[in-house]
């Protein structure tokens, strides 16, 4: 590693975040962070037991009451002031996180800002917190209603976007006024470590954020979504462990928000401006070398330019330069792991061997790291797995469509329902595609739908709740009635 890599990662707090300081896992257990690009170990952090994890959530319950008492104002004034440190040490912490998740310098840079974005977001929701006043019908008593924290909350985060997947739920839990234990992801503990030591340095009191890493995930998180102390649970992560952390959420019937797998359509329709739908597909195809719950996984073209949209969308895949995320020019990174990369390759093979014709790539690059070559598939049969699988990698599939309704059924034939892109010029198409499409968000003539400003989250299999907007603080707020009669 160049210095520079060593001394970002030498500064990040390593232990369990308890009580606003780090401990170690009480038998000294530490779990390694590894560089994707290389396979090498970055650093160790702690590694905590159920027990570390019942002790994270004691403070967090133990610091509830007081933290809900401080004035929203103080509240939004911290989160103001972690978007400015997290704005003024952007280049640090996109270094990090390319380090420990492999995405290129540009892309963590991006996620950075993205991320801080919510913490400006909710420092101006946190003083917008309200309720209201009214009179029953019969006249007779008066109607209060008032919006209280939830309560003591659980998050846990994936790898993919380490900071942004934090921000989103860490920043409307802050300014709700909930105290919260976060588990971040395995392989990107770094990166959250490096965020709650700028929480503190922002004024958040102790103990209102806790962050435990750990190995043994289903062990240490179960028995804290068991526990009646805890309010609420917040997961983002795949459809399976969601649906299993919903399960368990069910015996203190948790307030729960899940925002799981994605399998996004992109619709190209007969009148798109090509040129405009091949910049969108990069967008949402490749940001994040595919593994985004966003990511366009099928690309439905409308038969009349399916040929040109895929020659240009191999065009510029294959142009792409793939390597280490912290060389000047890279922009595909590895994939995250091993098992990551093999699950790439053998949907891709799969399709091939069914018939599916490559226009670019299709195979996994170099010797050392995760890499994978952008590929561009077309003819791809309609079976095909990586139609129906998140394949959370460089891999576009081009299929055909030849009627609207055709198409709209294509897009939601499938269990999950996050997020559908399309591409046309014709005003009624677009409001037909908005609304006849089953998905959380739709994107019309954009490759990119995330928006701190804006509700982000699914419908089917791709869960519920909201995060951002307006709707996001609602998350992490109870309304109660207060029925007051006059004498
Ligand atoms: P994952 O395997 O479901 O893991 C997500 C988180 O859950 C990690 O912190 C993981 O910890 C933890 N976890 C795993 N098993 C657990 C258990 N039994 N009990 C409690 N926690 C457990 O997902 P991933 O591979 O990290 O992330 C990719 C998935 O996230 C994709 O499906 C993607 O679509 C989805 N995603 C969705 C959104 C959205 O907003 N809808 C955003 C980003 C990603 P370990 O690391 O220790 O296993």
């Amino acid at each position: 590693m160049a210095s520079r890599e060593t001394a970002v990662v030498a500064d990040v707090p390593k232990g369990l975040w308890v009580g606003g300081g780090t401990i170690p896992a009480t038998d000294k257990a530490v779990l390694p962070v590894h560089d994707p690009s290389t396979g090498e170990v970055l650093a160790e952090v702690a590694d905590a037991s159920p027990a570390d994890g019942v002790a994270a959530l004691d403070v967090a319950v133990a610091t509830q009451e007081s933290w809900a008492g401080t004035a929203p104002r103080e509240r939004g004034e911290i989160l103001r002031r972690a978007f400015e440190l997290m704005t003024a040490r952007a280049d640090e912490l996109a270094l990090l996180m390319t380090l420990e998740m492999g995405k290129p310098l540009v892309e963590s840079r991006g996620e950075v800002t993205y991320a801080a974005e919510f913490f400006r977001w909710f420092s101006e929701e946190a003083v917008r917190i309200s309720g209201r006043w009214s009179t029953s019908p019969d006249g007779a008593t008066r109607l209060m209603t008032m919006k209280r924290p939830v309560g003591p909350t659980l998050m846990i985060t994936p790898w993919n976007f380490p900071l942004a997947m934090g921000t989103r739920k860490i920043g409307p839990a802050v300014a709700a006024g909930c105290t919260m234990v976060v588990k971040p992801a395995a392989q990107t503990p770094l990166s959250m470590y490096a965020l709650a030591a700028i929480l503190r340095e922002a004024g958040l009191p102790d103990g209102v954020l806790g962050v435990i890493t750990t190995s043994r995930s289903g062990a240490v998180m179960e028995p804290l979504i068991r526990d009646p102390r805890v309010r609420k649970l917040t997961f983002t992560g795949s459809t399976a462990i969601g649906r299993r952390l919903v399960e368990q959420s069910a015996q203190q019937l948790l307030r729960v928000s899940m925002e799981l797998g994605g399998n996004a359509p992109f619709l190209v329709m007969a009148d798109a401006d090509l040129d405009a739908a091949v910049d969108g597909a990069m967008l949402a195809k490749m940001r994040n070398m595919g593994e985004a719950c966003t990511a366009a996984n099928r690309f439905i073209v409308h038969e009349s330019v399916a040929v040109e949209f895929g020659r240009r969308l191999a065009e510029r895949m294959g142009a792409l330069r793939v390597g280490r995320g912290t060389e000047d020019g890279v922009q595909v990174g590895p994939l995250v792991d091993e098992t990551s990369r093999d699950k790439v390759s053998e949907l891709v093979a799969s399709a091939v061997g069914g018939g599916a014709t490559v226009l670019t790539g299709a195979g996994p690059v170099g010797d050392r790291g995760w890499f994978y070559a952008p590929t561009v598939l077309a003819d791809v049969p309609a079976d095909a797995e990586l139609l129906r699988e998140e394949i959370f990698g460089p891999v576009a599939p081009v299929t055909t469509f030849t009627t609207p309704d055709e198409a709209i059924a294509k897009a939601n034939d499938t269990e999950y329902g996050l997020v559908a892109y399309a591409y046309t010029r014709d005003l009624d198409t677009a409001l037909a595609l908005s609304e006849r499409l089953d998905t959380g968000m739709v994107g019309i003539n954009q490759g990119v739908v995330s928006n701190p400003a804006a509700p982000f989250g699914g419908v089917k299999h791709s869960g519920f709740g909201r995060e951002g907007g307006t709707e996001g603080i609602e998350e992490y707020l109870e309304t109660r009635y207060v029925g007051i009669r006059p004498a």
